[in-house]
């Protein structure tokens, strides 16, 4: 078991703890090492690494950016970034202001199919109106008893097809990557074994032609261990890391107690031939 944890979030961006609460549970489950990885926001960090040390946890500054890469949504880890870094912090900015636009659409889209007072109440689950988001109207569509979990509500509502879905553009590949990298993190494709095609799992030339082009701008980092993939697909991402000579990543992508797939800390080892993202940093405590 690996007590590493490089992939969750706060209630900065759709999880539901503030920072202080998130850290205070890894370290109570053992974790050790661990990123906050808030989507496209990261106001989260100064509260989580004060408490991370507080707890002897070493913490790594970090964020989830979201992209739209060839029309499909895929997400960016940046692990060990500078979060004061200038572009990094405007880019972020601009793809923030996106989501209050997304979020009006979506309510709009679900009224049409009967569902009254949307807006309203996703901001209600939202403690960082900026990050309004799928999450917080999951949570909404739950409260009002028209799913009967978060993850249900994935299958008949916000996804393309389906009431409330609004397509998006968010930040470039490529944008994203750069952020990540001139901020002095490394980049990392998160959970891709979870990436669609419209409602269809991505096909494997297309992942690989992401991977290529990622990597073409300076990623160099995989998640293989990460809450919602199988055994299989540890495998599978492992092979994909020593194929394009990636790092490997390891994360929960923790939101809330009882909703995701995983609690914090106490992932499975990575695959042995994963060469872990922690190995690039260089730091004494990580490397023993
Ligand atoms: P957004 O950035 O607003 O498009 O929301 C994306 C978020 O929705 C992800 O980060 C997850 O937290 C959540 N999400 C997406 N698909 C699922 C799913 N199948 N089950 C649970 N949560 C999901
Ligand atoms: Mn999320
Ligand atoms: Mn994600
Ligand atoms: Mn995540």
């Amino acid at each position: 078991m690996l007590d590493c944890d490089l992939h969750c979030h706060s209630n900065i961006s759709d999880g539901m703890l503030p920072p202080a609460e998130l850290v205070a549970r890894a370290a109570g489950r053992g974790v050790k090492i661990m990123a906050l990885t808030d989507h496209d926001d990261v106001r989260g960090l100064a509260e989580a690494a004060s408490v991370a040390a507080t707890h002897g946890i070493d913490f790594i500054n970090g964020v989830e950016i979201s992209v739209t890469w060839n029309k499909h949504n895929v997400h960016i880890v940046g692990l060990n970034i500078d979060p004061e870094n200038a572009e990094l912090v405007s880019g972020l900015k601009v793809l923030r202001a996106g989501r209050a636009v997304r979020a009006k659409l979506m309510a709009e889209s679900l009224a049409q199919a009967g569902i009254a007072g949307a807006l309203e109440g996703a901001y209600k689950y939202a403690a960082n109106p900026e990050i309004i988001g799928r999450t917080h109207f999951a949570r909404f569509l739950v409260d009002g008893g028209h799913a009967k979990d978060v993850h249900s509500v994935f299958k008949h509502f916000l996804i393309k097809g389906k009431p409330g879905y609004v397509s998006h553009q968010w930040a470039d590949l490529k944008d994203a990557v750069h952020w990540i990298t001139t901020s002095g993190g490394i980049a990392v494709i998160a959970h891709p074994g979870r990436y669609l095609s419209g409602r269809k799992p991505m096909g494997r030339p297309t992942l690989k032609n992401l991977i290529v082009e990622f990597v073409e701008h300076g990623g160099r980092g995989i998640e293989v261990v990460t809450g919602s993939h199988t055994p299989e697909q540890y495998a599978e991402f492992a092979r994909y890391a020593t194929e394009f000579g990636l790092l490997s990543s390891c994360g929960s992508d923790f939101h809330a107690p009882g909703e995701s797939f995983r609690d914090l800390g106490r992932l499975p080892d990575l695959p042995l031939e994963c060469k872990p993202v922690w190995q690039a940093w260089g730091r004494a405590s990580l490397n023993s």
